[in-house]
């Protein structure tokens, strides 16, 4: 991991507000009244550090700094229950994507996370071809995390091989050239 930025709880939740601002029904964020029900419905809020609804009173405290180093983002498993659920209106699942783009761009997740190395491992893989070639992701997720646990699956990558069920050489999709475009606009205009 990259040194650590040196950015504090405050001036995240400054940059988290102007960015989740401009998502869809963003401004809802500020209708919050702490209720519970996004943390209630929540299957994985048990294993958070911080809960859903302590997230936005992290963000409204200027603690942001707290739950982007604890596990809570990276336990989260994108199913929207809260965002469902929310009597606001509040897109709360949006809010933690919008999280994990605020940790990776700063660095800041809890030492040993696994979740970010894979993301990391996912977004190159699908720059590079356009898709997500499993056997070059897991091999730079295992690289990232634990290059023993490389050494472990090779027998199995092996036997893979040798029924075909996994290549050496990825190829690029068709038309990886516009996909790249896309994401060069897309980051132009975050
Ligand atoms: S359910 Fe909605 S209003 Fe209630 S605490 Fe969660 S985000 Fe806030
Ligand atoms: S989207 Fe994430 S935070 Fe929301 S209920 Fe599902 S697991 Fe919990």
């Amino acid at each position: 991991m990259a040194e650590q930025t040196r950015i504090n709880g405050t001036e995240l939740a400054e940059e988290f507000l102007a960015d989740f601002l401009r998502h869809p029904e963003g401004e809802k964020l500020k209708l919050c009244i702490q209720c519970g029900t996004c943390s209630g419905s929540c299957p994985t809020s048990e294993f958070m550090d911080y809960t859903p609804r302590q997230i936005i009173a992290a963000v409204r405290a200027g603690l942001l700094d707290r739950v982007l180093n604890s596990n809570t983002i990276w336990v989260c498993s994108s199913c929207y229950s809260c965002t469902v659920r929310c009597p606001q209106g509040i897109r709360l699942t949006d809010a933690m994507y919008e999280l994990k783009r605020l940790a990776i761009k700063h660095d800041l997740f809890p030492r040993g996370a696994k979740a970010p190395v894979l993301e990391e491992a996912f977004m190159h893989e699908v720059d590079k071809y356009g898709r997500n070639p499993e056997s070059a992701m897991m091999t730079r997720f295992y690289l990232g995390t634990n290059p023993l646990e490389a050494v472990r699956q090779a027998p199995f990558a092996l036997g893979m091989l040798r029924r075909g069920r996994l290549k050496l050489r990825e190829k690029r999709i068709r038309g990886h050239a516009q996909l790249e475009a896309i994401s060069r606009r897309a980051e132009e205009v975050d």
